[in-house]
């Protein structure tokens, strides 16, 4: 085996893609270890509120609700 292959234009990911735990789509590097920031967002959410509704992750400041009971 030799290297002469390093010229081929594909690129290739150095680990194996994980498939993202929400689809089962092969991950993205900048999405990891999701396919999509839509995927993990979703993830954060259920595991962060269980079965409650998902919440808008929009703005990070409010990431605390001042009143609650
Ligand atoms: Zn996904």
């Amino acid at each position: 085996m030799s290297d002469q292959n390093k010229q081929s234009a594909k690129i290739e990911p150095l680990r194996k893609a994980h498939p993202c735990p929400e689809c089962g789509t092969p991950s993205q590097r900048e999405h990891y270890p999701f396919c999509s920031n839509r995927c993990r967002e979703l993830d954060l959410s259920r595991w962060l509120t269980g079965s409650y509704a998902i919440p808008v992750a929009d703005d990070e400041a409010k990431a605390e609700y001042p009143d609650e009971d």
